[in-house]
């Protein structure tokens, strides 16, 4: 067997990376700060995408593919856009054994090549509102990395929508902030917090960022999913106007949004434990496996075709596999599938066999509920209802153990470093007092929420006259 996995409070990180190998998510590329997504990791990824494209699709938008490479001049044309991600670009210079007239840089988010293309397809205001989500990889030239979390290549996926007016720019950044915040809270069972992100941490090049953040089980939040809302910034770099209503030229509107691999890492720290990986039944791609208990040398054929007729009865809508390894014993393969994280085990031995029974066992508790095979599947079904409810409510007590609200900046030094958690602090609003709280206690402004401005007082760190509160905390 191989090596066991770290405690989280002896090691939080180094459970992390442990949880990830021992459930074979992940592992490491020979190209630094690239990662290979195992089968496991994969299956998952695939489930989020599922779920996430329904939920997009639901909402008007369709998927199209742009390409990998983007000419460099592109990424020049928006000021704050160049400033953000030229650092951290791959640029190609030679092709075919020669070097390029144009260098290309390796799409580290497609914004630019996307305006570029609409600027062919937007005349009017009849071609309006164009809704795309794009499924692929980017590439982000980073220095500290980790599985998931930080990686040089990841996969996402981005929406980028043109609108005819700034309104509808708006509503259609919100809308995505809340498929967003639906999907982390009823499919990743991660309760977020949500919100505008501060001048300093927004988007390079958008108007306003939106961002749902989680909190993980060590104290630190997580940018979980963010949606732009771009204005014109991008039609104005790539001249890309539209006759409108009234037959005036105007500048055509702008909201772009993503969410990424990221998100597993962020499943395995909100819900994992001691033993490993707890994956939310929505999003588990094996959500029940069976373990046949085979004892002495007769009776194995039974007992497999029970453990088929139960998996069967689940039908399509839970998916199930059955373990039926010969070479492994019943003890290694629950302590496998623990790790990995599937919501049910369901064990199969002689008696169950008899008395038409099994076993199921929790991966949240433990707990062992005897189901008959009658009912069966509506006893897993409601189990992993179960298990759902279950996961959300315990990661939602941990938030709200670890929010509180701070008014003295002593405290809030003494909290950051201590505790973590999410501090709810009013802030003047000035980058100067953010850029000085951030250098003192790397804490930064998580989001501003959207709602909750009532609440007026002095400043954290200057005491200038506040209006509510934003969400402090160190970060991902
Ligand atoms: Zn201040």
């Amino acid at each position: 067997m191989k090596k066991g996995i770290t405690r989280r409070d002896e090691d939080f990180s180094r459970w992390y990376t442990d949880v990830i190998a021992a459930a074979r998510l992940a592992d490491y590329a020979p190209v630094k700060g690239c990662m290979v997504i195992r089968p496991n990791g994969y299956a998952l990824w695939e489930r989020i995408q599922f779920s996430l494209d329904q939920m997009f699709k639901e909402t008007g938008h369709e998927n199209a593919y742009f390409p990998l490479l983007i000419p460099e001049s592109f990424l020049q044309r928006e000021a704050e856009h160049v400033e953000g991600f030229a650092p951290e670009c791959a640029v190609v210079t030679h092709g075919g054994g020669k070097a390029l007239e144009e260098r290309l840089v390796i799409r580290p988010t497609s914004e630019t090549i996307i305006w570029a293309m609409y600027k062919r397809w937007i005349m009017s205001y009849r071609d309006l509102p164009i809704l795309i989500n794009q499924w692929c990889n980017v590439l982000r030239w980073e220095m500290r990395t980790r599985l998931f979390l930080r990686t040089t290549e990841f996969l996402w996926q981005e929406g980028h929508t043109a609108h005819a007016s700034a309104g509808e720019a708006e509503e259609e950044a919100l809308r995505i902030l809340n498929v967003y915040r639906t999907f982390a809270e009823d499919y990743a069972a991660i309760p977020v917090v949500s919100g505008r992100k501060s001048e300093r941490e927004k988007f390079a090049g958008a108007v306003h960022t939106y961002t749902i953040e989680g909190l993980m089980q060590d104290g630190k939040a997580l940018q979980a999913g963010t949606s732009h809302n771009l204005g014109q910034n991008f039609a104005k770099a790539f001249d890309v106007t539209f006759q409108n209503r009234q037959g005036e030229q105007e500048l055509v509107w702008a909201t772009s949004w993503g969410m990424s691999t990221r998100m597993i890492g962020a499943i395995v720290m909100t819900h994992g434990d001691d033993r490993g990986l707890i994956l939310p039944p929505r999003l588990a791609p094996t959500a029940v496996v069976f373990i046949p208990i085979f004892k002495g040398q007769t009776g194995h054929g039974e007992i497999l075709q029970y453990a088929h007729q139960l998996a069967a009865s689940l039908g399509k809508e839970i998916p199930s596999r059955i373990d039926a390894r010969q070479e492994y014993t019943p003890g290694w393969k629950f302590n496998e599938w623990e790790r990995a994280g599937v919501p049910i085990r369901v064990e199969v031995g002689p008696r169950d066999l008899r008395q038409g029974e099994a076993v199921l066992v929790r991966r949240d508790t433990g707990e062992k509920i005897t189901g008959s095979e009658e009912g069966f599947k509506e006893r897993a079904a409601a189990l992993l209802g179960d298990i759902q409810r279950a996961l959300y409510e315990r990661a939602r007590r941990f938030r709200d153990e670890n929010t509180h609200v701070v008014d003295d900046y002593e405290v809030f030094k003494e909290l950051v470093t201590d505790e973590g958690g999410f501090l709810r602090c009013r802030w003047c609003g000035s980058s100067e007092c953010e850029d000085q709280i951030k250098q003192e206690t790397m804490a930064t402004i998580r989001c501003i929420p959207l709602e909750d401005a009532s609440d007026e007082g002095p400043c954290l760190r200057c005491g200038t006259k506040a209006r509510g509160r934003v969400y402090f905390a160190r970060a991902y």
